[in-house]
């Protein structure tokens, strides 16, 4: 065996680097094969390097500095038209896309049921953004996102009516749970040394966000840095949710970890261009459980913050509301202004598509369903999604038991003194207590099984009115 086999075989073995051991180099399996051997090593560590190179020039060279970009808003015409002229604007001269591998990536990680709920992006929108860059002279057009747990990418896309659409418009449909982890460091960190990010979502050269417009229950709003976590591998996404706070973040503190995460997050991983889907956004108890709100729009830039601010007006929300959209600024060093005005943007279109949303308040949902208790205790936003399911579908049937006398908790921050046998321990996170009340396993775990342990609690004799004591909050309340 000569050396080259060596470092061959123990490349796609582990993907460990022969000389770092400590290091994975992540070899995309087209690249194997297509290179002499005497070549493959050096390759495929000048990969590795090229990789981060990449996420740090993006940093270092996004046009984020400042909010000059021009913000490109369109209404009312047909959704993969109106993107294709707002992209028009905002790149005029495409010759920087020409040959360039390009990653759409639309808001797509929940498995939608009926398309058109504002729940996931538009499928006409990602056509819009796929056309142009094909017409553009893009080499390849990637097209794709993760999921929340518990759902697989490719049926999301698939769903969503994304993944035919792609194929339509000659874009390739990727899953970018099934890439390969690469560990980018982040500097000056609010909340995470670290990121680890899809393979697949660095081997664009240019990334695009699409997201659609959401009110958010964890972070206000979700638009195209928030977009962004569908980037993170598997259950990174996840662990943006339960981090522990640490003392040497203490500056940061008043924020959440959560917020001050994708802050982090956007500091290696910058998009180029931003494509706002405001066809069918959605107010409300977002990200999965609000309202459809059809609003008929679509707005483009290059430059991300730029975008964040337009559509948080026509949204009426201040930037001020949203955390990690001024910490992603700070951090890239730009000051929000405080006047709409001082973007590039036609102001007369911007205030004629205003349309506040209703925001995501979890006191709401508690009021509509006062015999619930629901503590929350950074729990991400699957297991949210599968209370909010559960009490929009089931809810109204135990509307006749006294306030606060069904009651579940989920998430891992969770007190445990406020815990007794009577109360539902909701999905993995919570497993931890599983001895003190009623554990259901499951990331995420199912509504059904909420409505099987109230009926075993019945049939118990546990939970009756009267033997409830005030679960006092400690992080979120649903
Ligand atoms: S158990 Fe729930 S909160 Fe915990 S990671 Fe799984 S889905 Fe998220």
């Amino acid at each position: 065996m000569t050396f080259y086999d060596f470092i061959k075989i123990g490349l796609q073995k582990n993907n460990r680097c022969p000389i770092i051991p400590s290091e994975r180099i992540f070899v995309p399996r087209t690249y194997v094969g297509k290179r002499r051997w005497n070549l493959y090593f050096y390759d495929a560590v000048i990969f590795k390097f090229h990789a981060l190179e990449r996420t740090a020039s993006l940093t270092d060279k996004s046009p984020s500095r400042d909010l000059s970009s021009r913000v490109a808003l369109r209404g009312g015409g047909a959704p993969a038209d109106m993107v294709y002229q707002a992209l028009e604007e905002v790149s005029p001269d495409p010759t920087g896309i020409r040959n360039k591998v390009v990653l759409v990536k639309p808001n797509a990680g929940f498995l939608a049921e009926r398309i058109g709920t504002g729940l996931v992006t538009d499928s006409e929108t990602v056509r819009g953004a796929i056309r142009f860059f094909r017409d553009a002279g893009a080499a390849k057009v990637l097209v794709g996102d993760g999921a929340i747990a518990g759902v697989d990418a490719s049926e999301a896309l698939k769903a969503a009516g994304i993944e035919a659409a792609a194929r339509q418009e000659g874009g390739l449909p990727v899953n970018l749970d099934k890439g390969e982890p690469v560990h980018v460091a982040v500097k000056d960190p609010m909340a995470v040394d670290g990121v680890r990010l899809s393979s697949i979502a660095l081997e664009a050269d240019l990334l695009v966000s699409v997201p659609v417009m959401k009110s958010h229950m964890n972070t206000v709003a979700s638009l195209g840095i928030k977009n962004l976590k569908g980037c993170l591998l598997r259950r990174e996404k996840q662990r943006f949710h339960h981090l522990a706070e640490e003392e040497r973040f203490q500056r940061w503190h008043r924020w959440k970890t959560l917020e001050r995460a994708i802050a982090d997050l956007y500091s290696v991983l910058r998009p180029g261009i931003v494509v706002v889907d405001g066809v069918v956004a959605m107010e409300g108890m977002g990200p999965s459980m609000g309202d459809p709100k059809p609003l008929g729009l679509v707005l483009a830039s290059r430059n991300v913050l730029a975008a964040e601010m337009a559509a948080l007006y026509i949204m009426g929300i201040h930037w001020r509301e949203v955390p990690h959209v001024f910490l992603a600024a700070q951090k890239a060093g730009v000051d929000l202004p405080e006047e709409i005005s001082a973007l590039d943007v036609d102001l007369n279109a911007l205030k004629a598509f205003r349309s506040p949303f209703a925001r995501a308040v979890p006191e709401n949902i508690a009021a509509m369903f006062p015999c619930f208790k629901i503590m929350e205790g950074d729990a991400c936003s699957a297991c949210c999604a599968t209370v909010m399911a559960f009490l929009k579908q089931k809810g109204r049937r135990y509307e006749d038991r006294k306030e606060g006398s069904l009651r579940i908790v989920l998430g891992k921050n969770i007190d445990p003194d406020l815990v007794d046998d009577a109360t539902i321990l909701l999905g993995n996170c919570t497993a931890g207590l599983r001895g003190r009340g009623r554990f259901l396993p499951g990331c995420p775990p199912v509504g059904s099984d909420i409505e099987r342990e109230i009926g075993r609690m019945d049939e118990e004799g546990i939970g009756a009115p009267g033997t409830q004591k005030i679960i006092r909050r400690r992080g979120g309340s649903l």
